[in-house]
């Protein structure tokens, strides 16, 4: 992994289509790629990480000037991912947010975040969603080897949760025909550990990025090639009716746990 300090002109970017999915109207993100490196994901596929190293002076200057509204932290690369441990700029950055009482969505698959729950507490209208994508350690350890374990990741729910922080969680991205099986058994761990919703998002399959992950799903299991090539067919989301299927299972399984499936 190499690590590149750089300056950027800007940091916040408004967001012009409204996301539907996390709800927020601005993204920031402190680091560009993720050094977590999961197969899936785009954020890895560099393995150069930039860190903003004006990120903070820039917020200062930025957020003065824009209407007040949702921030999501770490929209696209972890903003929890290890090189925060000695850097700081999530935690300085959600310092600066505080003062300015602006709301904020943080986006992660980290435990780091739990170092940050004094500052966390402390913002009026603070959202956390934690994403995993299955719970079996085995998967895990194929598609997301070097991020904190999915059970690590529940209690970061359950933890934040008891201090009062808004948490849900995020199953994301769906693995096609590797986690049908668990989602009840997700829906319903992620309900005993507090949080207050459940999201999804599908895999999107494009580019560099589909044929890494098609490599790993050869080695995971190779009878699924043909499943994917069918559900991915037309387009790099899966086809709607699986879409439908899932999004109807996980309906009723959050009515089931009494969780909410939006913000
Ligand atoms: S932790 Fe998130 S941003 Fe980082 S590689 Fe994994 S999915 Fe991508």
């Amino acid at each position: 992994m190499l690590y590149k300090h750089v300056k950027y002109d800007s940091l916040i970017t408004k967001i012009t289509n409204k996301d539907l999915l996390f709800i927020g109207d601005y993204t920031l993100d402190p680091y560009q790629n993720c050094e977590f490196g999961c197969k899936y994901c785009d954020s890895s596929l560099d393995e150069t990480i930039y860190i903003k190293t004006n990120a903070v002076q820039l917020l200062e200057e930025e957020i003065g000037k824009i209407e007040k509204g949702t921030i999501i932290v770490g929209s696209v690369h972890d903003p929890y991912q290890e090189i925060e441990k000695e850097c700081r700029i999530t935690r300085n950055l959600l310092g600066i947010i505080k003062e300015h009482d602006f709301p904020c969505h943080i986006l992660t698959k980290s435990n780091l975040i739990l170092r940050d729950i004094d500052i966390l507490s402390k913002i009026s209208k603070c959202l956390v969603t934690v994403s995993i994508t299955t719970l079996d350690e085995n998967t895990c350890n194929i598609f997301e080897e070097n991020v904190p374990s999915s059970k690590e990741r529940l209690q970061v729910v359950e933890k934040l949760s008891e201090s009062g922080i808004r948490t849900g969680l995020a199953i994301m991205p769906i693995l096609p025909f590797i986690v049908e099986g668990e989602l009840e058994k997700i829906v319903e761990d992620t309900s005993k550990h507090k949080a207050d919703y459940v999201l999804h998002k599908h895999l999107e399959l494009k580019g560099d990025q589909k044929t890494i992950f098609l490599k790993v799903l050869e080695k995971f299991n190779p009878d699924l090639l043909d499943k994917y090539e069918k559900l991915y067919k037309d387009s790099y989301m899966p086809n709607q009716e699986y879409s439908l299927k899932i999004k109807n299972i996980l309906e009723k399984l959050c009515v089931e746990y009494n969780l909410k499936n939006r913000i």
